[in-house]
């Protein structure tokens, strides 16, 4: 469980978030929204200490994130925007590697995790592949495949689907769909709800720093329509 207190954070003098509060529990498929400029990833970035608030705190499973950041970093997996360039090793199972190796893990369970990361997103014995030999699509899937390896019981993504086409959409779309199957809580960060609206436990919506909707997707569909949000349609 995520627990977010009071959390107010600015950059200079700029407050972009102002006494944020809210709980992500435990296998919770979670869409933030948001114009750009509202404060997401400002926000999801204090889930697992990347950031430190202002002021308020955050605690994951009860622990503040300020005394245990590796604690909240195993338990919070991170897949940012743009992640097809930030790639630390050259191929598809040294990169899925890198975190596993960070935690000073053997490496028969370092082996096992990235064989279970990379099956979990549909690259099972790709794992000798150079990265940048690798399509857009399959190069975000290595990313989530890295933050997996680390098991987190919540994997937060950062505008996952700008720049994919299509196919790679349904396909990264599908992986998450599986994970929270199989319990584990999803957060997704998007200005474009098209694809996550109706997949969904709840929808929370910033505006200017602050929670301007938070409920069922299909609950607070007409209060999102004051905001600078697409919403898909109803079916
Ligand atoms: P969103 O994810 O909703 O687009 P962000 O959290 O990225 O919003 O940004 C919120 C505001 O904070 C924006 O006005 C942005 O320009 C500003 N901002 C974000 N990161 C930094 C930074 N490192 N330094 C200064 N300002 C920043």
């Amino acid at each position: 469980m995520i627990s977010v207190r009071g959390v107010t954070h600015g950059y200079g003098d700029d407050v972009v978030l102002a006494d944020v509060s809210l709980t992500v529990p435990d296998g919770e498929f979670l869409v933030l929204a948001g114009a750009n400029g509202s404060g997401k990833t400002t926000l999801v970035r204090h889930f697992n200490g990347l950031l430190a608030p202002d002021e308020g705190e955050v605690l994951v499973d009860g622990t503040p994130v300020a005394d245990d950041p590796v604690a909240a970093r195993t338990a919070v997996g991170m897949v940012f925007q743009e992640p097809r360039d930030a790639f630390v090793a050259a191929t598809v199972g040294a990169d899925v590697a890198f975190g596993p190796e960070n935690l000073g893990l053997a490496r028969p369970e370092i082996d096992d995790r990235v064989g279970d990361a990379l099956a979990g997103v549909g690259l099972a014995g790709r794992r000798d592949e150079r990265i940048d030999r690798l399509s857009g699509g399959e190069r975000e899937r290595v990313a989530i495949a890295g933050a997996l390896a680390m098991r987190p019981g919540h994997l937060v993504l950062d505008e996952p689907f700008t720049g994919l086409d299509e196919p790679a959409r349904r396909s990264v779309l599908a992986r998450l769909d599986e994970l929270h199957a199989g319990g584990t809580g999803v957060i997704v960060v998007t200005h474009d709800l098209r694809d996550v609206f109706d997949r969904a436990d709840r929808l929370i919506a910033l505006s200017d720093g602050r929670i301007a909707v938070d409920g069922a997707p299909a609950a607070v569909r007409e209060e999102l329509t004051d905001l600078p949000i697409r919403v898909p349609g109803p079916r």
